[in-house]
């Protein structure tokens, strides 16, 4: 027996998994104010699913898939990636029937490729992302991709660096096409065995093969760009303009086709920017969507989305400390002063956490120093100390287990004293620090704990 995880997939525990939940609540909670709904779709589809809607050139189609008959000898694949999945569910459910459309949905989930495991590379790895279906417009690609940086300045990300390109329509991408077969079949011959089959199936891919030898032929290639037919031009500026509009950033990278078969028109990628100003590489990516409903048996409507990849998201947020304050410690750590104590430790750390504060207490005796030390490894912020001469006197010692600061606080007054603890009234300036209220109150809460000139005109 072998016990250790299946190649590429690995266990998320503690503070990191609490950190993938912190990420996908802030890009849940971003999605639905721009009125996302969540849909879960099965880890299961037939295989026509991925084969017809995320597409036959695809690498991730032709090798990456886990793919296999089930014991009623249907073939059946583990989503390589959601777009195909959500569509499916949006035809077979008829949403496009029952809801308004465009249909808004987000999801998060596992998702399986058999890639070569490395850096920020796994074979079982998590995705957010969003899908709007319905509605074909400019004004619907350029929301979605503000909806993407919002998503990335929520988690804290202060620079992002947004690439965005435009692969045209139909008729844009088969002139295209015929440019690149001609000029890749000149050198096809020096290139790696994967782009010789990718210039018969879909030579867009070559663009995005990783061989170096192969990328510095693909340097010469024809340029999307003078391909662009007129309507598709049109289009990629109008929403450049909307993001620009916005004061969203962005890099045209006319090199970037994505490497998903149902993409047309705009498609973007989303990097991660250090303050140093070092590019983490792409964090996700989406674009629009032309024929995918249709080609999985619904009507002909167009769509747009993107998905980001959480190992990546969470691994880039920790290098740029962004996820300190997300773990998995606890508020309070109760200890008991001696074994006669448990009881009234157990009870104390019960109405705590009626309170709305995680606590724990050891549910068998031990030495103090012992179990400050498991309130440590808990990483509590506070340790609650019980001891029967406090109670006796309605109090108990509460001790910040950071600056070892020691305070009794009255029993009848826990609640107000433990809120007092985790969540201190903020006493800055609410105007934001830097006070610019001129003696002129400008707050429209004046919450307690304003700025000095702010309190004396309320005085
Ligand atoms: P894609 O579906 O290929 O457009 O990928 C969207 C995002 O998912 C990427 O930008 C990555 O962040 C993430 N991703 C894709 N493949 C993997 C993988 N094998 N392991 C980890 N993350 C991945």
């Amino acid at each position: 027996m072998d016990y250790t995880p299946v190649k590429g997939t690995h266990d998320i525990f503690g503070s990191e998994a609490k950190q993938h939940n912190y990420v996908s609540y802030v890009l849940k909670s971003t999605a639905e104010l721009y009125g996302y709904k969540g849909l879960e779709t099965p880890v299961l589809e037939h295989t026509e699913v991925f084969s017809r809607g995320t597409g036959e050139s695809s690498d991730v189609v032709r090798k990456e898939m886990y793919t296999f008959l089930d014991k009623g000898n249907r073939s059946v694949t583990m989503r390589p990636e959601f777009t195909a999945g959500i569509v499916r569910s949006i035809v077979s459910n008829k949403y496009y029937a029952t809801e308004d459309l465009p249909i808004k949905v987000f999801y998060h989930g596992p998702a399986f490729r058999y890639e070569r495991p490395q850096l920020g590379r796994y074979r079982q790895f998590h995705q957010f992302g969003v899908e709007e279906i319905g509605l074909d417009s400019a004004r619907a690609d350029a929301e979605i991709i503000i909806m993407a940086v919002h998503m990335m300045h929520n988690l804290g990300f202060k620079t992002v660096n947004l690439k965005i390109n435009s692969i045209g329509d139909e008729e844009t991408r088969n002139n295209y096409r015929t440019a690149l077969v001609e000029y890749f079949s000149k050198h096809i011959d020096n290139m790696c065995p994967d782009c010789k089959e990718r210039l018969q199936l879909n030579p867009l891919r070559i663009l995005d093969c990783k061989v170096p030898a192969d990328q510095e032929i693909a340097k010469d290639a024809p340029k999307l760009k003078d391909y662009l037919s007129e309507a598709s031009e049109k289009r990629f500026y109008e929403t450049l303009s909307i993001i620009n509009d916005f004061g969203v950033e962005y890099e045209i990278d006319d090199g970037l086709v994505r490497g998903l078969d149902y993409y047309s028109e705009v498609v973007f990628e989303i990097h991660a920017v250090s303050d140093e100003g070092k590019d983490y590489g792409a964090l996700g990516g989406g674009g629009h969507y032309g024929g995918l409903v249709r080609s999985l048996g619904g009507p002909d409507l167009p769509g747009v989305g993107f998905a980001m990849g959480m190992e990546r998201v969470v691994s880039v947020m920790n290098d740029n400390h962004l996820l300190e304050e997300v773990t998995d410690g606890i508020d309070f750590y109760v200890i008991p002063v001696g074994e006669d104590m448990l009881d009234e430790a157990f009870n104390l750390t019960m109405a705590v956490r009626s309170m709305g504060y995680s606590a724990e207490t050891p549910l068998a005796n031990g030495k103090m120093g012992s179990l400050f030390k498991k309130a440590v490894k808990r990483k509590a912020k506070y340790a609650i100390i019980v001891g029967g001469n406090e109670l006796e006197r309605g109090v108990i010692n509460v001790k910040n287990l950071a600056t070892q600061e020691q305070k009794e606080i009255a029993l009848d007054d826990l609640e107000n004293a433990l809120s007092d603890l985790i969540d201190p009234i903020d006493e800055g300036c609410c105007c934001g620090g830097e006070c610019d209220c001129d003696g002129e109150c400008k707050c429209e809460d004046n919450k307690e704990g304003c700025c000095c000139c702010c309190d004396s005109k309320n005085n």
